[in-house]
């Protein structure tokens, strides 16, 4: 099936992706238990995407842009 439009991972070929989660906690652990030390809020120009197949942190300028 051809998928137009569709970017790959520049290492394995693979065409899904996952990215982070926009916002994560901080833990400590302090006196035999987690506390949280802050929960930090990720922007978009931060966001990271990995590949679901061989997990590579993706390059937004290395997908290449089919024409
Ligand atoms: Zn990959």
């Amino acid at each position: 099936m051809k998928r137009i439009g569709k970017n790959k991972c520049p290492k394995c070929g693979f065409g899904f992706f996952d990215n982070e989660p926009n916002q994560y906690q901080i833990l400590e652990f302090i006196d035999g238990k987690f506390e949280e030390v802050k929960t930090e809020g990720i922007n978009k120009r931060d966001l990271r995407i990995f590949c679901r197949d061989c997990g590579s942190e993706i390059d937004e300028k290395e997908l290449k842009i089919p024409t």
